[in-house]
């Protein structure tokens, strides 16, 4: 197995995982959350010292007044199916994908 598909048509088709959000870039706008269709991610919400508070539900989410901002956070990697949604609506271009045949071949650590 090298991780590579078919489209419906035939044509070879290798998945592009969503591994990674860079937490310094991404200003939690949320688009790639809203395109996705499995869960793969979620916005967290940040203090001043750049601490996680915990899941981010909704806007008003404040965390007991401790919340500076809300970044998109990848937490259920497993779920991805490598559409390329998010990667396609991100404006900070901040997301690592890592393909699927590139992935299968890392050795075991
Ligand atoms: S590549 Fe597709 S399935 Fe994976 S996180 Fe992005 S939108 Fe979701
Ligand atoms: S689309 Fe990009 S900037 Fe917006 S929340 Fe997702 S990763 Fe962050």
């Amino acid at each position: 197995m090298n991780g590579s598909g078919f489209t419906r048509d035939g044509c070879s088709w290798i998945p592009e995982y969503l591994n990674f959000v860079d937490p310094g870039t991404c200003i939690g706008c949320g688009r790639c959350f809203k395109v996705c269709s499995r869960e793969v991610m979620h916005l967290y919400g940040i203090n001043d010292a750049d601490q996680i508070l915990g899941v981010c539900r909704g806007a008003e989410e404040d965390f007991d007044g401790e919340l500076t901002r809300v970044i998109m956070a990848v937490d259920y990697p497993g779920r991805c199916i490598g559409c390329g949604a998010c990667a396609r609506v991100c404006p900070k271009n901040c997301q690592v994908h890592v393909r699927a045949d590139l992935l299968l071949s890392e050795p075991d650590k």
